[in-house]
């Protein structure tokens, strides 16, 4: 169960702004890690999770490759 930060009100269902104040109902994780994001510039962002995307990937063929040479 979670409540307004503001007003204490019940807030169980989880709105981003509380229903009865209409400020923000909780202080976010993910909201406070979108604001550093956004603060940082999205394109390093995306252009770090492409690279790391690829870096995966090729991590997984090399793992099938060696997974066939092992006669798999
Ligand atoms: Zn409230």
């Amino acid at each position: 169960m979670s409540s307004c930060v503001h007003c204490k009100s019940n807030n169980s269902e989880n709105w981003f702004y509380c229903r009865n104040c209409g400020k923000r109902a909780s202080k976010n994780k993910y909201s406070e890690n979108l604001w550093i994001r956004t603060e940082r510039g999205k394109r390093t962002d995306v252009e770090f999770s492409n690279l790391s995307l690829v870096d995966s990937v090729n991590e997984m063929v090399k793992n099938k490759e060696k997974k066939y040479a092992q006669g798999w």
